[in-house]
């Protein structure tokens, strides 16, 4: 059968909702705002007070949704960053001699706070960053409270999960967070090294700083003893002079794979130890006897959950060519009802874009696919006239040497690419510099198996995706990164285990 033809039947059979025409749409559900209290400006969270960055300089934070200035945070400079490390290391001292036991107890109190106050930071997350609210009340936050209960569960309990070891703490932490998930990120770092007994001393990302200040609130509230975790805004340089420190024991970076060999680099001979979780390109592969629609669930959520800005995002689409027009048709279908705009309304399947250097990013990488001779598909939403928005987007005819089958996008943008065997599929997959997750789709259990062990990537899913827990160990290979977080494996990575 002809793609267009499946289409159709597609489209026959299933009723078109056509949001926004009048015939079938949503009312505005926007969530309230007016009960978040947002500070004009914001100091450095250093030795357990908010101060004056010693640089005087402030750096705009911005809704992308609606491009309005939301709040300053200040930029730190070499003094600032050496302040911070000096305080992690003055506290470094009492807080690693404490009892496990005791640990637990304020990383137990932090997963509290952040659940009494999630509402609040579900909305922060979502106006500071463009994510639809329903994500980040539905995902972010919750998973930043659930890194945070388990790993207080681990504080008293190193010596049994590395028996016949004698785990010690490290000492001060450097951790540099991206923008896709910036209270997610900070939880992910700070829950393990906590619970292992160092103190930290935390970079968020320049575009969504908010809700890591907001955390550090939390933490003076949950009377986490002053300068064992330490926020220092800025951008790129800020994150520099934090790796550059030589009083850092280690370093923890999750953002472009760009940037992380730069830090690899700079840490060369110095001992002090890192892990990396960057980039990846994840190959989501859809054989002819899935469930075909639990399988295009599957792929939207893999490339459209949080705008595409995913390091694991599915954004190769990897199918098997007898169906790939029966799906290709399915999922056109499902994408055309995805509803992208306001990020603060309930009903936002898709949001902002999380910045404008992004949104060109995303935009160049685009007419570079149809400049090579991929074949473009956009969902024709309309999109909100002002701030940061890219429709859902996916390219067929796509090679395997084509930018967009091979770099990172970090957007809405799928490449769609079909294969015959299952050889075929595991050579596709794997024939990149990336190496962070995977998706299998498939009714059989001995195939899920066959194919798992075969993919180069630290995390595959089957017969879902985006899936995330505490326990589970996150991570990469190759380019994507090496050290694992969540579970015993990601404790090790804050740990010497004599
Ligand atoms: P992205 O490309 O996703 O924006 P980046 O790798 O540029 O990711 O940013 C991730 C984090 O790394 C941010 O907190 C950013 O400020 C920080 N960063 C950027 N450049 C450097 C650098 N040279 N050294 C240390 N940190 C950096």
């Amino acid at each position: 059968m002809k793609f267009a033809e499946s289409v159709e039947r597609v489209r026959a059979e299933r009723p078109a909702l056509e949001f926004g025409t009048g015939v079938f749409d949503y009312a505005p559900a926007p969530e309230a705002t007016d009960h978040v209290r947002l500070a004009s400006r914001y100091g450095l969270f250093i030795g357990g007070e908010f101060v004056e960055p010693k640089s005087g300089r402030f750096l705009d934070t911005v809704n992308p949704a609606t491009e309005e200035k939301l709040a300053e945070v200040a930029e730190g400079g070499e003094a600032d960053v050496a302040a911070a490390v000096a305080a992690a290391r003055a506290a470094f001292r009492s807080w690693s001699r404490l009892p496990g036991a005791e640990r637990g107890k304020y990383v137990y109190r932090i997963a509290r706070l952040i659940q009494e106050k999630a509402r609040e930071l579900a909305i922060v997350e979502t106006m500071d960053g463009g994510k639809p609210i329903k994500e980040a009340r539905d995902v972010d936050i919750p998973l930043a409270a659930a890194h945070f209960f388990h790993h207080a569960g681990w504080a008293d309990k190193l010596a049994y999960a590395f028996p016949g070891r004698a785990p010690r703490p490290l000492g001060v932490c450097g951790q540099i967070i991206p923008w896709n998930f910036p209270l997610l990120m900070a939880a992910w770092k700070l829950a393990p090294a906590l619970a292992c007994g160092n103190t930290v001393v935390l970079k968020p990302a320049e575009t969504t700083p908010l809700t890591a200040l907001q955390l550090a609130g939390i933490l003076r509230e949950a009377e986490l003893p002053p300068g064992v975790v330490n926020v220092v805004t800025g951008a790129g340089e800020t994150g520099a002079h934090l790796v550059n420190h030589p009083d850092v024991a280690k370093i923890a970076f999750t953002g472009s794979t760009e940037v992380g060999k730069l830090i690899q680099r700079a840490l060369a001979g110095t001992g002090k130890r890192l892990t990396l979780e960057l980039g990846g390109k994840a190959a989501n592969i859809v054989f002819a006897d899935a469930a075909l629609d639990q399988a295009v669930e599957g792929i939207v959520n893999g490339i459209y959950f949080n705008q595409g800005h995913v390091c694991c995002a599915g954004s190769r689409l990897l199918v098997e060519e007898s169906i790939a027009e029966d799906l290709l048709a399915r999922l056109e279908w499902r994408i055309r009802q995805l509803r992208v705009g306001d990020p603060l309304d309930k009903n936002t399947d898709v949001g902002a874009i999380n910045s404008r250097a992004q949104l060109d990013k995303i935009r160049e990488l685009t007419r570079c696919g149809v400049e090579e001779g991929a074949e473009l598909h956009q969902s024709d939403c309309t999109l909100p006239a002002r701030g940061y928005f890219f429709p859902p987007t996916w390219f067929t005819n796509v090679a395997q040497s084509h930018r967009i089958a091979r770099e990172e996008i970090f957007g809405p943008v799928l490449a769609v690419m079909t294969f015959r065997t299952p050889d075929e599929a595991v050579e596709k997959a794997n024939n990149l510099a990336y190496g962070l997750s995977a998706g299998v789709w498939t009714d059989k259990g001995a195939k899920i198996f066959a194919m798992t062990r075969r993919l180069r990537a630290g995390v595959v899913w089957a017969n879902t995706f985006n899936k995330f827990d505490p326990t589970s160990p996150f991570g990469g290979y190759k380019e994507s990164g090496f050290g694992r977080e969540g579970g015993r494996h990601g404790l090790e990575a804050y740990l010497e285990l004599a």
